[in-house]
């Protein structure tokens, strides 16, 4: 075996221990509370049940949007998005990074591309050899590209992107909920052992842990769940919303905005019953995304813009000037990458080498 297969087993192996220690800690949390607090400690029976019941409704739900948010494959660039065959062999022998430039821009011409690198180039990944979709960016820790990326979360030791955003959202949810009520219905008994209320007994040591443990997570996860509702609420990714995504007139990170309500349809779907499921509901197929307004090119056919289903409310400026767009078709881009000098397509390819991030922003413990 090679050493670095070895060292890449090794990293693959390492980077399950966050998920581990969080399995461990929500096992303990279940003995803790079922069998230490409710079974040995509470007398009341009333109570015990009232506790057990919501304790597991939450339990389970905490779990099932767990799993899903683990083992839900981040979902990939499909194959419209790869070079064919003969422009590939051409892309790879040519050495100026102008003429492939110009290979990229008559493949994009057939696919719904928006955005651009930063330098108005199209945005290709050389390690997956595909043309990155809108909102797809490459996860060095995957090492591949996943549509609509928004960071790659070593508590769950997956990309959080198209696929799983939802699941995503529902355990942080979940697990609020979860920390939340064990630490309320805790408190009290909390008190009694602290203030020597209840007998000396090995359930006070879980009990005491317990609420801290809870209090803890609750502090942490809050932040980061309030900064992703935030996120939804304005249909940014994590990596949008530190770095705008650019559209043909420049960055716009409220470009991918259509409103709040249609914001939230886009991650939750439009049947409210499903939402706090981690079943998937997302909208679009991970490849497209309408955007909120594309300013008509006086020099364009009218014709290539389409009506959309854009929010009224979203659109800001004089009405003339611009128009929505819900098909993301990109004739109008794909037509329109005049390089105004050679050195800045040169740039291009630089800037969107830089695009393999991978953020690890997670602070949920
Ligand atoms: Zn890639
Ligand atoms: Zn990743």
């Amino acid at each position: 075996m090679a050493p670095t297969h070895v060292l890449r087993c090794c990293q693959r192996g390492l980077a399950w221990i966050p998920v581990i220690f969080i399995a461990l800690v929500v096992c303990w949390s279940y003995y803790a509370y079922v069998v230490e607090l409710c079974i040995l400690t509470i007398h009341n029976t009333g109570e015990k049940f009232i506790y057990l019941v919501v304790f597991h409704l939450s339990f389970i739900m905490f779990v099932w949007s767990y799993w899903k948010t683990i083992f839900t494959r981040p979902a990939n660039p499909s194959k419209e998005f790869c070079l064919p065959k003969s422009e590939k062999e051409q892309y790879e022998k040519e050495q100026r990074p102008e003429t492939q430039q110009e290979i990229l821009k008559r493949v994009a011409t057939s696919l719904p591309l928006y955005t651009r690198t930063g330098a108005g180039a199209v945005r290709y990944c050389d390690r997956c050899q595909v043309i990155k979709p809108d909102r797809c960016h490459h996860c060095s820790a995957c090492d591949m590209c996943v549509l609509k990326m928004d960071h790659h979360c070593p508590w769950v030791n997956n990309c959080v992107g198209f696929s799983n955003y939802k699941f995503f959202i529902l355990f942080l949810t979940y697990s609020l909920v979860y920390c939340l009520f064990i630490a309320a219905s805790v408190l009290q008994y909390f008190i009694k052992f602290w203030t020597s209320d209840l007998p000396e007994s090995h359930a006070k040591f879980h009990v005491l842990f317990l609420f801290f443990v809870a209090a803890m997570f609750c502090i942490s996860i809050l932040s980061l769940f309030t900064y992703h509702l935030w996120l939804v609420g304005k249909n940014r990714s994590t990596i949008e919303a530190f770095r705008a995504p650019v559209f043909r007139n420049g960055p716009d990170k409220n470009g991918f905005s259509l409103g709040f309500s249609k914001n939230i349809a886009q991650v939750f779907g439009d049947q409210k019953k499903y939402w706090l499921l981690p079943v998937f509901t997302s909208q679009g197929d991970g490849l497209s995304f309408p955007t909120r307004l594309v300013t008509i090119d006086p020099e364009q056919p009218t014709e290539c813009l389409q009506p959309g289903v854009l929010d009224k409310g979203a659109v800001e400026g004089p009405a003339e000037q611009t128009s929505p767009v819900s098909e993301p078709q990109n004739r109008l881009l794909a037509n329109d990458y005049h390089s105004e000098d050679e050195h800045k397509e040169t740039d291009v390819l630089k800037s969107d080498e830089s695009e393999a991030v991978t953020i690890s922003i997670e602070s949920e413990s």
